[in-house]
């Protein structure tokens, strides 16, 4: 028998979960409306909180940065790949997070890989919310670190865990969405923060979907929670309501000088391309110069909760951000209402296990939308009953 015959074995054995999945082509430029197989769908699917992917300010930058600096930056970051441009996208990082420094990852997954694994390894010991994003979980598996996950933001599960062995190990690393991705919920950051004190942790806290749409200036959860001046570990992406490609980590002068040292993900990679870089810095300057962007989202996603309490079959689960979802029997089921939206011109997807515990129809709010996108989505869901 081949040695390759189990994928043949394992993708049958996917099919039959219900849990099969492929890709889906948007034409044209990814808006609040995208074109699906053919046809016009009202766009519920795209992280873009803030609609700047398609702002012509980003693509402006990015088109003069590709002219200037070429396509490729060519080498890492230590060696051939440094430009001026990403020194000054990470003093905006660090401008809008009121953080000492940041440094620029290829992207959020790497940035989330290079930083847990430098700041922890053998003798550690990692506390990760059963919910976390995967990159958050494989940064901690990588870093060869003990790893101990506790139930959804339980913070007294984590606080008698942590009572139990912390003394057995050097270092401890909290880590955690602040948005969790495929709930929408916040975590207890002020409390997490707290105990971290009390048991002499660091806290690294992900801010992918929090950044651009939560706190005074949208620099994210931190800020909403008015914790801002505390010592932790943020990370984020600018592919979200940055509009662009990449990820970040911000913090301490020492903690990104040891990643510059430390971080794998970010030494041995090429650096961010020029025309990436210069868009994600257009979003930022965006950000800090035009909350009415992210006051239109937040009215988007109060419209569309004020509207769906009249759905009283809908079984929506907690959520303090641009993402609402809600939750359906089965696998099964969540692809048969994805179909049906998709068949009524919405698309909003269904996410499956194993990606999540229980499958779910998740919607994700941009300031883009207008009243009547949303209005049609409640409609459709009435419908469907
Ligand atoms: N963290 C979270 C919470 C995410 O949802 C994502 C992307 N879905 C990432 C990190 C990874 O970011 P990127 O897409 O920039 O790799």
């Amino acid at each position: 028998m081949s040695p390759y015959a189990w994928l043949e074995q394992s993708l049958a054995t996917i099919h039959r979960a219900d849990w099969y999945r492929s890709v889906q082509s948007i034409h044209g430029s990814a808006g609040a409306t995208v074109v699906l197989d053919g046809r016009e769908v009202i766009n519920f699917a795209s992280n873009d909180y803030l609609g700047l992917a398609g702002d012509e300010r980003l693509i402006q930058a990015a088109t003069t940065a590709t002219q200037n600096l070429g396509t490729g930056s060519t080498g890492s970051r230590l060696l051939s790949g440094h430009r001026e441009l990403h020194g000054e996208l990470e003093s905006a990082i660090a401008s809008l997070k009121k953080t000492e420094d940041a440094l620029v990852f290829s992207s959020g997954y790497l940035a989330n890989l290079g930083a847990i694994t430098a700041c922890v390894g053998k003798r550690d010991v990692v506390f990760s919310d059963e919910y976390n994003h995967s990159s958050l979980k494989n940064g901690a598996i990588l870093s060869g670190a003990g790893v101990i996950e506790y139930p959804h933001c339980d913070v007294e599960v984590l606080k008698s865990k942590l009572q139990e062995v912390r003394g057995n190990y050097r270092r401890c690393l909290i880590i955690t969405d602040s948005v969790f991705s495929m709930d929408g919920d916040l975590c207890p950051l002020p409390t997490l923060l707290n105990i971290a004190e009390e048991f002499n942790c660091m806290l690294l806290v992900d801010e992918a979907h929090a950044t651009g749409v939560l706190g005074e200036t949208g620099a994210g959860c931190v800020e909403y929670f008015d914790c801002t001046n505390r010592q932790l570990i943020q990370v984020g992406t600018l592919s979200k309501a940055l509009g662009s490609l990449g990820g970040y980590v911000a913090g301490s002068k020492n903690l990104i000088d040891f990643l510059r040292n430390r971080a794998p993900t970010w030494i041995y990679t090429t650096a961010l391309s020029p025309a990436d870089t210069a868009a994600a810095l257009s979003g930022i300057n965006i950000v800090k110069q035009e909350p009415q962007r992210r006051n239109q989202l937040w009215e988007n996603i109060n419209y569309l909760k004020k509207l769906i309490v009249n759905l009283p079959n809908l079984k929506i689960l907690p959520s303090e951000s641009a993402i609402v979802c809600f939750q359906v029997e089965s696998a099964a089921e969540a692809l048969k209402i994805g179909n049906y939206l998709k068949a009524e011109g919405i698309f909003a997807p269904a996410i499956r296990p194993p990606t999540v515990p229980t499958s779910r129809i998740r919607i994700s709010l941009m300031a883009t939308h207008q009243q009547n996108h949303v209005e049609k989505l409640v409609e459709v869901l009435k419908d469907f009953g």
